[in-house]
């Protein structure tokens, strides 16, 4: 038997429903969206239509505002890159948070190399930005707020509406990576200020492979220069066939995600405050980021006193998590999102991610709970 899975931030298995919506699109409706002159294109077309619709009105957006990229990844590349490209002759400031995921920082530096120049801003010992420094940081010459919707380690959820408002009243674009909250938590764009947003399928039991750039269209009209350039396809802006079945997927899973959100979350949030409960028992367990703003199914806590990879290497045959932190004799790094957290004490110590899912049961719970504390217990009776 193969360990229960509790690595959700990283991703997750498809949905069956999802998979039986892509299905018809690999073999009957196989054709090129872009074929205008016959069926075979039209049906690629409507399937890639109907997704579209589903995406936009999850966010609050136009279906015209949705391009579709390879994935998170891709879409905050295009999302930062683009707009440096598009709007330098106005300034060559941007600001984002050390927290970010990779897919934010490494364009950020890359851009650094060129003559921009980038805000890192620090968190609070929460994870959450001040929104103060923010107001401090943003300069006449800013061109783009890039801050994450939910921290894929930590969970934290940004007060995205809070930091529309200010990039809005300051005239500077608002990015966010959305990748670990749509479907988890309500977004508006409108609502929220938001002129870019990028999405993906695989952290919501969608398919691997596709995800998605909100770009804004007015109040006000967000440029992007296009990064990958052919065909001309999503309005020149992502050129290259669309990969039809992986976008029907998506939009089946969004659309099961937006319809099961409420019932999920109070789920998966049972389940994480009964591991939390339990485990916390233990002194020296440090839980990193808030309790409060936070994803249902997200835990991440520091263990006082055990060794790092040992640990993970004690829960491997009962659970499947991920380390985000681990002083270990392998000398692993600390992550840089709990480097930003920066209490000393859950960095020079084992850390780990708990991400619960749609498919967990509380049975598991119970089995992850009683290996957790057992591996914790006698781990530090061995020291
Ligand atoms: C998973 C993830 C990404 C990367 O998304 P891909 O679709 O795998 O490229 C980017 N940002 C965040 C916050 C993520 O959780």
């Amino acid at each position: 038997m193969r360990p229960i899975y509790l690595d959700c931030h990283a991703t997750t298995p498809m949905d069956k429903r999802v998979l039986e919506a892509m299905m018809p699109f690999f073999t009957d409706y196989f054709g090129n969206a872009s074929s205008v002159a016959h069926i075979y294109g039209w049906e690629a077309e409507a399937g890639i239509k109907k997704a579209r619709e589903i995406i936009a009105r999850a966010i609050n957006a136009k279906e015209n505002e949705i391009v579709f990229t390879s994935g998170a990844t891709e879409a905050d590349n295009l999302a930062i890159k683009g707009v440096a490209e598009a709007y330098f002759d106005k300034g060559k400031h941007i600001i984002t948070v050390a927290t970010e995921h990779k897919a934010v920082i490494e364009p950020c530096e890359y851009l650094m190399d060129l003559g921009f120049e980038v805000s890192f801003l620090p968190v609070n010992k929460n994870g959450l930005l001040d929104l103060d420094l923010l107001r401090q940081t943003i300069r006449d010459d800013t061109i783009l707020v890039s801050v994450m919707a939910a921290n894929n380690e930590i969970g934290v959820l940004q007060p995205l509406a809070d930091i529309g408002q200010i990039c809005h009243d300051r005239g500077v674009i608002f990015h966010t990576d959305a990748a670990q909250a749509i479907g988890k938590i309500p977004l508006d764009v409108q609502a929220m200020n938001i002129d870019l947003m990028s999405l993906t399928a695989h952290k919501i039991y969608g398919p691997k492979g596709i995800g998605a750039l909100y770009i804004r269209r007015r109040n006000p009209r967000v440029k992007i220069a296009s990064q990958i350039q052919g065909g001309g396809q999503e309005n020149k802006i992502r050129s290259g066939t669309l990969c039809t079945p992986n976008i029907v997927g998506f939009g089946s899973a969004v659309e099961i995600a937006m319809n099961s959100m409420e019932k999920e979350n109070q789920k998966q949030k049972k389940m994480r405050d009964y591991l939390w409960e339990n485990i916390s028992q233990l002194d020296g367990i440090i839980l990193n980021g808030d309790l409060e703003k936070r994803l249902s199914g997200n835990l991440n806590i520091s263990v006082e006193g055990v060794d790092g990879a040992a640990l993970l290497l004690a829960l491997q045959p009962t659970v499947a998590v991920s380390s985000g932190s681990a002083c270990t004799s392998e000398s692993t790094k600390p992550s840089h999102v709990l480097t930003a957290l920066g209490h000393p004490k859950s960095l020079a110590q084992a850390s780990l991610r708990f991400g619960i899912g749609r498919f967990n049961t509380d049975e598991e719970m119970e089995k992850v709970t009683e290996a957790t504390l057992k591996a914790i217990r006698s781990l530090r009776k061995s020291h």
